[in-house]
């Protein structure tokens, strides 16, 4: 299609799809991490959230009827992480597809000696490089605790751009790839042997899987609960702050004065101490 076909055509789709203010209040209501943007970047927040709603194709499987509530609370979330990026980040794919809870992925797997082991994978979610994201939906009350699966897949997709999930994305200019990997190195290490040795963790021991896990977990964590995030893996932080362009801790303590809390409150530790399903 001639490129200002598809440009008219889209912000056509984009003007045509209006979300009354209510709506908007009640979604993010229910993300509370939001508070820790700026107005600034809440509104600009939505504009991404209304042109990802344009560019991809939304599917619900298993009889799950996607309302525009789930539309908009998958889109803001999947949008937080580029804020300061932009949509680019996500081109070349179309398909977000969702599930009603914990879905099964059936894998077929070759082992060393050629035999293929075929199981069922009950995962979050999963992103499938220049193909869909599959995501689960859970109602507030059922939602896995300290878990973000819309987080945590588009952080694997922002990871793809440069090839396999490997915890190393495609870093701005000025970033170093020595000192990401450093950090990320030397954290995954130290965060390995405390699974191993039955610590308390403060990220869901899942990220131990491998450093494209970290780098998904941690992102969720950079998000969610930035101040906990940055305290636990200050290196880490420094480097997600750099390539996510934005600093939630900052937001976060900024957030808690304003509203007259005394200090923000400390996670301590993963709630569920099998940690959660893959995603
Ligand atoms: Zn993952």
């Amino acid at each position: 299609m001639l490129e200002f076909l598809r440009k008219w055509r889209r912000a056509r789709k984009l003007a045509a799809l209006t979300v009354p203010l209510a709506t908007w209040g009640r979604v993010e209501a229910g993300l509370p991490f939001l508070d820790y943007l700026d107005a600034d970047e809440r509104a600009r927040l939505r504009e991404l959230a209304r042109g990802f709603l344009v560019d991809k194709q939304f599917h619900g499987a298993q009889g799950i009827v996607l309302g525009d509530e789930i539309l908009l609370a998958i889109a803001l979330q999947a949008c937080l992480p580029i804020l300061n990026i932009g949509l680019d980040a996500y081109r070349g794919w179309v398909g977000v597809v969702v599930y009603p809870g914990d879905f099964i992925i059936p894998r077929h797997e070759m082992d060393e000696a050629g035999i293929v082991h075929e199981y069922d994978d009950e995962v979050l979610g999963e992103a499938w490089e220049g193909g869909p994201v599959l995501v689960s939906w859970h109602d507030e009350s059922e939602a896995p605790a300290g878990v973000n699966v819309v987080i945590h897949e588009f952080a694997h997709k922002l990871d793809m751009e440069n090839g396999d999930v490997d915890g190393l994305p495609l870093l701005p200019p000025g970033m170093s790839r020595a000192a990401w990997a450093k950090a990320f190195n030397d954290a995954y290490r130290r965060f390995c042997d405390q699974v191993d040795a039955g610590e308390e963790t403060v990220l869901d021991p899942y990220a131990s899987e491998s450093p494209g896990e970290f780098f998904a977990v941690a992102s969720e964590a950079f998000f969610e609960t930035p101040c906990v995030m940055e305290h636990a893996f200050p290196a880490v932080y420094q480097q997600l702050r750099g390539f996510y362009r934005i600093d939630p801790a900052a937001g976060e303590r900024r957030f808690r004065e304003e509203s007259h809390h005394n200090a923000p409150a400390e996670r301590s530790g993963f709630d569920s101490p099998g940690g959660a399903p893959p995603r």
